[in-house]
């Protein structure tokens, strides 16, 4: 059974996501705060699948509780819920590992089918991997590539030329999704709909920009780069371990 924490301190919404919640046939807990919420996820038994998490709480804020049940969980997934509609909000929320973001007011038929997408996407994961979708290579854990780069998708950590850094989740997973998808042509728009579910808060334009910061981590030449590959027009294509001499010659320009 599909188990949610809802962190809000709106005590009547809080009351009626709740209600609405159990009505879709899901066990679910309530937290005021986000200390409350950090001691109802630290001794669930079974764990939590998914966090909904205000923004505007007392005492800790819904970042900073998002980034403390990231660091503790990086399966868990995490929709945030508030009346903070700024980018600079999303952004923030995103970093913090939020997987989707919903404004306040919300429709509730919206947020129940995020959520039962969720599910589904859960369910798939544990019963059947990526290894039904035709070409998708199965990834370990820690994941090694090129000159000695090592990716370590629990920790959301790489470690390049021995420097280890921490990737947000955005990074981490559109950097798995090159993984899966190694030597294969992606276009901006399949990675859009494929890697965030939640992909309204992102322009094609995002995806160029998570790519950037990817690059100036694993490229010794950003400017000129051998994994994440430029396809003109299209979008872009992951290379593990390219021949000496591989460059992107489009990559100048763009
Ligand atoms: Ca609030």
């Amino acid at each position: 059974m599909m188990k949610i924490l809802i962190v809000e301190d709106e005590e009547a919404l809080a009351k009626g996501l709740k209600f609405n919640f159990e009505q879709e046939g899901y066990e679910v807990e309530t937290a005021g705060d986000g200390h409350r919420a950090l001691d109802l996820f630290d001794s669930a038994d079974p764990p939590f699948d998914l966090v909904v998490m205000d923004l505007m709480l007392p005492g800790m804020s819904g970042y900073e509780t998002t980034r403390e049940i990231r660091l503790r969980d990086t399966c868990v997934s995490i929709l945030v819920l508030s009346a903070r509609t700024l980018s600079e909000d999303r952004a923030m929320a995103f970093d913090a590992g939020t997987d989707q973001y919903l404004s306040k007011p919300f429709a509730l038929p919206e947020l129940l089918s995020r959520i039962r997408n969720l599910k589904d996407r859960r369910q798939s994961r544990t019963t059947s991997t990526s290894a039904t979708e035709a070409g998708v290579q199965e990834i370990p854990v820690r994941f090694e590539f090129g000159d000695g780069i090592v990716v370590d998708f629990d920790q959301f950590e790489i470690t390049v030329a021995g420097t280890t850094h921490t990737l947000t989740t955005m990074e981490i997973q559109l950097l798995r999704y090159f993984i899966e998808h190694e030597s294969r042509v992606r276009s901006r728009d399949q990675i859009m709909e494929d890697v965030w579910e939640d992909n309204s808060a992102f322009s094609t334009r995002s995806i160029d920009n998570f790519v950037m910061r990817l690059r100036r981590l694993i490229e010794p030449l950003p400017s000129a780069p051998r994994h994440i590959l430029s396809v003109r027009g299209t979008g872009y294509r992951f290379v593990a371990n390219p021949e000496p001499g591989d460059v992107d010659s489009e990559s100048e320009s763009s």
